[in-house]
């Protein structure tokens, strides 16, 4: 008999990213007594430890929809997350609210950030235009070049490495089963309706599963039923700079790239965005890339000495939206992944709707317009 066979929880829980974590403590907080995660290698260790941590849909968003409002009531929840996960685990997750900045470099740049703010203002969110000079007394090492800037105030920025950690205490404490290194392969499927999943030669049989396999998810077979969701790596490379203390207040975009102060004085710098399959590296170009965007915004950044540099994947679906729910005819599985560029933002609000679906059997209706048969109907069109 294999290790997992004698195991049957209510809820097994496919990859322990920050996505798997936050939903099985979710579970948790609801009573689910029997939770499991199989984790391939360490929990926390690959997309969610190499994110920059930033809660900033609004930064990065073009037009208002269903995508920026799950992101907004996402990062509506993270203080009480945060504050919840320090009681539960003693661990600080540094949720800093000091906002994020959009710095503009011309008469174009100012224009496109001015359209911005104006539909965001109009559609009740907070954000503002300010001068140059009022940007550089804002964040005085940013560049003499520097024309004007967007300011969001509520785009805020979280130390996702001490989440994950913070997640995968709450785990422990609370009797949550890990097991790490432990790679599934396929998921058991019995006249429509998921039992479990294959462990090498071994098997877990559960009553329900969540697929939370970020970039890796359709590397899973689904039995003889073949899943219609493509999940596609996007590499994303960083860079980091280390100083004595924290010399920027905001998170501060550049057209090319950005700045994440944390408080400790580092300061990462991303990121790429490459189509590189499952190959984890950090290549000369984009290293000297993203060296250049960061002097670009704050010219005295050159010279310091690179301290670190990583990547990760990014979880991208062909529509590069999250995938959350069910598919129509294939019972006890619930799609939780391809969160893309909003993991860690989407955390909260995905452990929050998965779990209710699961032990209340209440569907979201972000499950409408974010469940996993929409592609079914796209691939069904042609
Ligand atoms: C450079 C970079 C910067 C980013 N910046 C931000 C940011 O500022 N803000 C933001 O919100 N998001 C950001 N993101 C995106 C964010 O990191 C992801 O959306 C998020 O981490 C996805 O979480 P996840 O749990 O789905 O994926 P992951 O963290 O990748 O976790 C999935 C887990 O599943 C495991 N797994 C896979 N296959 C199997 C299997 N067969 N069996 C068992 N386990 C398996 C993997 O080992 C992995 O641990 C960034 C990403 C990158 C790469």
């Amino acid at each position: 008999m294999g290790q997992f066979s004698s195991i049957h929880p209510e809820v097994l829980i496919i990859g322990g990213g920050v996505i798997g974590l936050t939903i099985a403590r979710e579970l948790h907080r609801r009573g689910v007594g029997r939770i499991v995660i199989v984790e391939k290698g360490i929990c926390g260790e690959e997309s969610s430890w190499a994110a920059a941590g930033m809660l900033g849909p609004q930064a990065e968003t073009d037009e208002p929809g269903n995508m920026l409002g799950l992101c907004v009531e996402s990062r509506i929840a993270y203080p009480d997350f945060a504050s919840s996960l320090f009681e539960e685990t003693g661990i600080d997750i540094e949720l800093d609210r000091s906002g994020t900045m959009c710095l503009a470099f011309s008469d174009d740049d100012v224009a496109r950030l001015e359209r911005r703010v104006s539909w965001q203002t109009a559609a009740g969110l907070n954000a503002a235009m300010i001068t140059g000079a009022e940007a550089r007394r804002a964040e005085p090492f940013i560049s003499p070049e520097v024309v004007g800037s967007a300011l969001f105030p509520d785009d805020w920025q979280v130390e996702n490495r001490k989440l994950c950690k913070a997640l995968r205490r709450y785990a422990d404490l609370n009797g949550i089963s890990v097991f790490e290194n432990a790679e599934v392969s396929e998921l058991i499927n019995e006249n429509g309706k998921i039992v479990g999943a294959k462990i090498g030669i071994d098997e877990i049989k559960s009553e329900n599963t969540v697929l939370a396999a970020g970039a890796w998810t359709s590397l899973i077979k689904i039995g003889s039923f073949s899943a219609p969701v493509r999940m596609t790596p996007v590499r994303g490379q960083m860079i980091m700079f280390r100083t004595a203390k924290r010399s920027f207040e905001h998170v501060v975009y550049s057209p090319n790239g950005y700045l994440v102060p944390r408080n400790d004085g580092r300061i990462l710098v991303g990121a790429t965005s490459e189509d590189a399959g499952y190959v984890k590296e950090n290549t000369d170009v984009a290293v000297r890339d993203l060296t250049r965007s960061a002097e670009t915004i704050a010219p005295q950044l050159s010279g310091l000495k690179i301290a670190d540099k990583w990547s990760g994947l990014r979880p991208r679906s062909a529509d590069g939206l999250p995938v959350l729910g069910r598919l129509v005819g294939l019972g006890g599985l619930y799609f939780a992944t391809g969160h893309y560029r909003n993991g860690i933002l989407l955390a909260p609000r995905t452990g929050e709707t998965i779990a209710r679906a699961i032990v209340d059997g209440v569907d979201s209706s972000y499950f409408d317009v974010f469940g996993p048969d929409r592609f079914r109907a796209a691939n069904a069109n042609g």
